[in-house]
């Protein structure tokens, strides 16, 4: 006999489905989520619904955003000469906590890992490119990827794409615990990191 109804299990396996969550913590989110009054089920439907249809990829930066270009991309006060590579748009939202980094970013969405069978066209890589050839404006790229096997390789592949356009590529100080991912690196060690910054080409 199954354990749950249909409608149930369907529900379970879409929770379980998301990163970091697993069968237990989606049954129980999954049970609390049916004992939840009526207006707060339709609140959160809402609120998923909204998100994916209101929020777009800044055609810029490919980060996640309301607008396009994002509020980052058409802030004029921004340093335009500067590029924040990093993996993910919960890095950007990690730097621009630190209320430091005054330049634009380019959000990867990934990186190469034969081990999750990412590929390199997986990510926006060659948006990156494209865009660092029609912008001469863009003088030094760095490269904020995380401080791990995948994140190193793909800083260095970048670096060696990079090297004959004459845009100085450089890389965060290995301040960063190695392994770590930058979103919960402390904003003090982020900062020295960027500050320390080293030149790779
Ligand atoms: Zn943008």
């Amino acid at each position: 006999m199954a354990r749950y109804s249909p409608s149930i299990q369907r529900l379970i396996n879409e929770l379980a489905s998301l990163p970091g969550i697993g069968g237990k913590v989606a049954q129980r989110s999954a049970m609390y989520i049916l004992d939840m009054p009526q207006e707060k089920a339709d609140s959160l439907i809402d609120a998923i619904r909204n998100a994916r249809q209101s929020t777009c990829r800044c055609s810029i930066c490919q980060n996640f955003a309301d607008s396009d270009p994002c509020p980052i991309c058409s802030d004029s006060t921004r340093d335009t000469k500067t590029v924040l590579v990093v993996e993910s748009p919960r890095d950007v939202s990690t730097f621009e906590r630190t209320h430091e980094y005054k330049g634009l970013y380019h959000v990867l969405h990934g990186v190469f890992n034969p081990l999750t069978n990412k590929s390199l066209e997986d990510t926006t890589l060659s948006k990156l490119i494209e865009r660092l050839s029609q912008n001469s404006d863009i003088e030094e790229v760095i490269i904020a990827t995380n401080q791990n096997a995948e994140g190193n390789a793909m800083a260095l592949y970048i670096a060696r794409l990079l090297g004959p356009s004459g845009i100085k590529v450089t890389r965060l100080a290995q301040g960063l615990p190695m392994g770590s991912e930058i979103e919960y690196a402390d904003d003090l060690t982020l900062l020295s990191a960027l500050n320390g910054r080293i030149t790779l080409s």
